[in-house]
């Protein structure tokens, strides 16, 4: 049975982890995106040079892969953009560090 303040202190924790969600671009009742679903959607290409990326699935993607498939959002979550499947967009890795070095 859990005291008067420890509940508080659950739901506080509770209200805290949800607007961190919120303020990286989670959208109540939206999926979050998942790369296995957005490399399907796009299928297996970057949208940024047009090139395959390295399939993610079965096996573990090399970090140092420049072909490495990621999630690129089109509105960066730290500029207000949603993380949802209509604002991400298949982009390899060497495309998605260019583009966030810019
Ligand atoms: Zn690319």
């Amino acid at each position: 049975m859990l005291s008067v303040s420890e509940r508080a202190e659950t739901a506080r924790r509770a209200k805290r982890a949800y607007k961190a969600r919120r303020s990286a671009g989670w959208v109540l009742g939206e999926p979050v995106p998942k790369l296995a679903t957005v490399y399907a959607r796009d299928n297996g290409v970057c949208y940024l040079c047009g090139e395959r990326t390295t399939p993610p699935l079965g096996k573990a993607t090399d970090p140092r892969d420049p072909k490495r498939p990621t999630i690129d959002h089109l509105v960066a979550l730290s500029r207000g953009g949603k993380d949802t499947y209509a604002n991400v967009k298949l982009a390899c890795m060497l495309c998605n560090r260019r583009k966030s070095n810019r």
